[in-house]
């Protein structure tokens, strides 16, 4: 196996192609090279290697170090410099790149190769003293905390101490000889902490941090973005070993990073940060606040500080023209790392950009609009799940704004909560539902928890690629980062603008499209999708096969998915509707009543306000399919609990509360959702199913009056198991629609169909179809039932499963294709041939879940139904399946 491949000097072993085998980072960087733009020359160790480390007991494979050190030969060539010498020493970055980006989550070292030696060299060759002390102190700090493991504070508060003494303000201003009694400070506290010397020996310090990379594949922070972002922990990193170049060599070098396209907007117009005399870390941390790249984007953001345009024009030139030269290769928006060292231009990375959804819709259109992609393209990059992110709440422009402080909108839409001000604490209110704002100095990965837990995230420091920002926008949450106009009293958990001085639990609003923190709660206006949305949604609609409609029973869900695009209602809850009100009270009378006329008369009270709610929904779907559900939950979900509920009950029905008493208790089961649930019972209680299919049928006639298109209804029988069961109740839905066409004397349409939620029906899927017009595969209950994990309680130890490596995916959100979807093509290719054309469909959580929406593609299902939100999601989810 070859382990190490070499990049450097306009070649390079290996390209983008090699993605898998060199992480993101290394297989860009070859790529680059073949592209012959200025890259420091370097070396990728595989993932492989990463794999064989783990997959033996943390060892690294033999022939790595032989290999190793032949590439450090060929990259201390290239750079005319060796590692480890004493006259001219090689300098190296030491940076993780596993296949998918997983920003801050991994660990980088720059500037090694220094020790209390070369750090001399370093500074007779570049002539310059400061760079080389404040280089070494950097490596010191990057080196302690990542492979050693000391808290970078401990450096942070000796740095912050000898600065007040010497009355420095910035770091740039601090000299080399005060640098270096910094230094020797971090080494003496370096040895009071973990008992041994900061390690002198470069190859030792290359060693120390390689082993790092790979063991942080497996820290806490890197297993939790895997488990949010669905990235397998098989796939290892890679180690990316660089030559260094210096954007801290004085002021006519600097470090930065852009967007070739406004990640936040989309708008085409290079976007990026640069500091003078810096390295990678000030931008990426906050420490200082970065200048605008271009003039133009200076002007926008009203700064005095000159731009990298103004102040390099030459580098900016060659930066833009790189730029261009990228985007066009890798066809898409770019994220580039560079440096300048006196002068020179040098790329250190280049990925295509994270974006927030509407910046992701805006580029594809515009590309594809441009030819640059074809339009199946343009809707194959959107995620779509990220089209959340456009659906959430932005501030109505009429409100009243108490602006306490503006900071930069880093990541769009708005969102109210109470202010925390730790991560530990956001978890927690989370928990009891309260909403929280997370506000921080700045975050860091160790945040990641918090902030998922956060309605918004708000910072006094960093700019808009600063951890916080990067991380909500992938989050999909409300940021605004960088606002220091106020001051966070972490100590007395206190925040102060103007003046005015909040503390933890004051409510605040935050503006994540204009930067402003507003006090209080502010009004809101729903979404309003953009152009960009509507293209790539006709695109996609044009793209896919399946319809989508919607899981809805309300009449505001119903309008709501309508307006979202979707073709019809693929599931009415019917027990929805009976907890609205004094409804409830009328159910209870009906369920309670011990003998069928008792029923009756209950029912004869729910029969109205069921056909009304059936008009509405039917002409808000216009002439669109609507499947409705008989009745299916377990009863005990409607029975009274408290005793002033069974006194209200017993007191309509007329019977003492003694007497309701014992009847509950007749009715209680130990295990309700295997119980009198569903179809059951409409065989025990058939009047129910009748009552239900007259307010169907009624309304159906009714609202094809009203709106003059008909109505053919389809009515869904849950829960059925054995195909008697469905000609049972399929006998009086069909026995009722005989009665309503006589009295009304219009002839009406329908459809009868059976939910496919239990393992039984879909193994007897021929036989049931003899009966049923339609299949819905309910999911959620066949997951449940298929193995035998309750849906309300499993989430717990499903998430040790997740945890453990034993499942990938809880099988709730997305659908285990291997059994419950085995269950569910079996069922498909039963029912067809039974009934060729059986209308399919899916309506549990599932269709509203990207993964599973393709697998339903690959059975050809007719339709997906999800709920509303999630209505746009399957549209797009849909047509990426078709493509
Ligand atoms: C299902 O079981 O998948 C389903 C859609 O029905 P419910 O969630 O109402 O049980
Ligand atoms: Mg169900």
């Amino acid at each position: 196996t070859k382990w190490v491949y070499t990049f450097g000097d306009g070649q390079a072993e290996g390209s983008a192609k090699d993605r898998n085998l060199l992480g993101g980072k290394g297989a860009n960087l070859a790529e680059m090279c073949h592209l012959g733009l200025p890259v420091p020359p370097g070396m990728t160790i595989t993932t492989e290697a990463c794999v064989w480390y783990y997959d033996n007991g943390r060892k690294l494979p033999d022939g790595l170090e032989a290999e190793v050190a032949a590439a450090m030969d060929a990259v201390g060539a290239t750079a005319g410099r060796r590692f480890g010498d004493r006259e001219r020493p090689l300098l190296l970055s030491v940076r993780s790149g596993a296949r998918a980006s997983m920003p801050g989550m991994m660990d980088t070292v720059l500037n090694l190769g220094l020790n209390d030696e070369t750090v001399h060299a370093v500074a007779r060759d570049s002539g310059d003293e400061r760079f080389a002390f404040d280089s070494y102190r950097r490596f010191i700090q990057m080196y302690a905390d990542v492979v050693m493991g000391l808290d970078h504070d401990v450096f942070e508060e000796i740095l912050e101490d000898e600065k007040a003494r010497f009355g420095r303000e910035l770091d740039t201003d601090v000299t080399a000889e005060e640098w270096r009694v910094i230094i020797g400070r971090y080494m003496s506290t370096i040895e009071q902490e973990l008992g041994r010397p900061f390690p002198q020996d470069p190859h030792e310090q290359l060693w120390g941090a390689i082993g790092a990379v790979f063991a942080s594949w497996m820290n806490a922070r890197a297993i939790t973005y895997r488990q949010l972002h669905d990235i397998p922990a098989s796939w290892g990193t890679a180690v990316s070993v660089q030559a260094m170049v210096f954007g801290n060599l004085g002021d006519t070098s600097a470090t930065g990073v852009a967007f070739t396209r406004n990640p936040s907007t989309g708008e085409n117009a290079l976007y990026g940060e640069f500091l003078v005399n810096a390295q990678g870390e000030d931008v990426v941390a906050g420490i200082r606040t970065p200048q605008s790249i271009s003039e133009l984007a200076r002007i926008e953001s009203g700064s005095d500080r000159p731009s990298l345009e103004k102040l390099m024009p030459e580098a900016y030139a060659e930066f833009l023209a790189i730029c261009d030269r990228l985007e066009a290769h890798y066809r898409d928006m770019q994220d580039l790392e560079f440096t300048i060292e006196r002068g020179k231009l040098w790329m250190l990375q280049t990925r295509s950009g994270k974006r927030t959804a509407k910046a992701a819709l805006k580029i594809a259109v515009e590309m594809a609009e441009a030819g640059l992609i074809t339009k199946a393209e343009a809707v194959s990059r959107i995620d779509p799940a990220s089209l959340d992110q456009l659906l959430h709440p932005t501030i109505d422009p009429h409100a009243v704004r108490n602006v306490i402080v503006t900071g930069l909108p880093a990541s769009p839409g708005a969102a109210t909560g109470e202010i925390v001000f730790t991560s530990d604490e956001a978890v927690e209110a989370a928990k009891t539902g309260r909403k929280v704002i997370l506000v921080r100095v700045e975050t860091s990965p160790e945040d990641i928890h918090g902030m998922h837990a956060a309605e918004g995230i708000l910072t006094s420091r960093g700019g808009m690629t600063s951890h916080a920002a990067v991380v909500a926008r992938g989050m999909g949450i409300p940021c605004v980062s960088g606002a220091g106009g106020m001051r966070i009293d972490g100590r007395n958990q206190t925040l102060t603008a103007l003046g005015v001085t909040l503390k933890a639990g004051d409510v605040i609003t935050l503006d994540g499209s204009t930067g402003q923190v507003l006090t209080g709660v502010v009004a809101m206006l729903q979404p309003e999708l953009s152009g960009d949305f509507g293209r790539i949604m006709a695109w996609a609609d044009s793209a896919r096969r399946m319809t989508v409609r919607t899981n809805a029973e309300t009449p505001a869900d119903a309008r709501a998915a309508r307006s979202f695009g979707a073709e019809g209602i693929g599931l009415c809850r019917t027990e929805h509707m009976f907890f609205e009100g004094d409804r409830i009270t009328a159910m209870r009378e009906m369920i309670l009543a011990d003998a069928e006329d008792g029923r009756r008369a209950a029912l004869a009270k729910l029969l109205p306000m069921q056909r009304s709610d059936f008009v509405e929904l039917f002409e808000i779907m216009k002439g669109m399919p609507v499947t409705i559900r008989l009745l299916d939950p377990p009863l005990h979900e409607f029975l009274p609990k408290t005793a002033e509920e069974i006194a209200e009950v017993a007191a309509v029905i007329g019977v003492s509360a003694e007497k309701l008493t014992q009847r509950v208790d007749e009715l209680h089961e130990f295990n309700p959702m295997l119980g009198h649930r569903g179809c059951r019972l409409a065989v025990s209680y058939p009047e129910i199913a009748e009552m239900q299919a007259r307010a169907i049928f009624e309304a159906a006639v009714e609202a094809a009056r009203l709106t003059g298109a008909p109505v053919e209804p389809e009515i869904m029988v849950p829960l059925v198991s054995l195909r008697e069961e469905l000609d049972f109740v399929k006998a009086r839905i069909d026995a009722v629609a005989r009665e309503v066409i006589g009295e009304s004397g219009v002839d009406i349409t329908y459809l009868v169909g059976t939910m496919i939620e239990l393992p039984r029906a879909a193994i007897r899927a021929h036989a049931i179809a003899e009966v049923a017009e339609f299949f819905s595969f309910g999911t959620n209950d066949l997951t449940q039932t298929t193995f035998g994990i309750s849906r309300d309680d499993s989430a717990s130890f499903l998430m040790t499963y997740r945890q453990k490596g034993i499942i990938e995916h809880d099988p709730f959100v997305t659908l285990d294709i291997d059994g419950v979807g085995e269950l569910v093509r079996i069922a498909s290719e039963k029912g067809r041939a039974t009934r060729p054309g059986i209308k399919l469909g899916i309506c549990g959580e599932h269709g509203g879940d990207p993964a599973s929406v393709h697998f339903c593609e690959t059975l050809g299902l007719d339709y997906v139904s999800c709920s509303p939100f999630r209505v746009p999601i399957a549209r797009l989810a849909a047509a990426q399946a078709a493509i």
